[in-house]
């Protein structure tokens, strides 16, 4: 079954509706997206569908152990923001992604001004 996202409140909607009925913006513009019955694999195993939207307790604590590993934490990093099929994972994936970015502008910064 295909459904609609509300880009105002999240709402599920059916895929012909053109506006939500939660909150009644338009969904025009929104595009339905398939309800997939693949799972998403991790080194083998199943953490979850990439229909939901949500981030389970599971996903976030492999999640977390990975980013805990340093170098491997970069990889997962860029995998979380680009290529995971979840809003969520993606935005903190790139959030965190920029953060660290900035962190080594910083740190060069700073080294630069102190060093010679
Ligand atoms: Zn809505």
């Amino acid at each position: 079954m295909a459904h609609k996202i509300c880009e105002n409140c999240g709402e599920f909607n059916s895929s012909s509706a053109v506006y939500c009925y939660n909150c009644n913006s338009s969904l025009r513009d929104v595009k339905k997206k398939e309800d997939a019955i693949e799972p998403i694999k991790f080194s083998g195993k199943s953490v979850g569908y990439n229909y939901s939207e949500d981030v389970t307790l599971g996903e976030w604590i492999i999640i977390l152990i990975l980013l805990a590993i340093p170098i491997v934490n970069i990889i997962v990093l860029v995998l979380l923001a680009f290529v995971w099929n979840n809003t969520s994972i993606n935005n903190f994936g790139k959030a965190s992604l920029i953060l660290g970015i900035i962190g080594i502008v910083i740190f060069f910064l700073l080294r630069g001004c102190s060093g010679y």
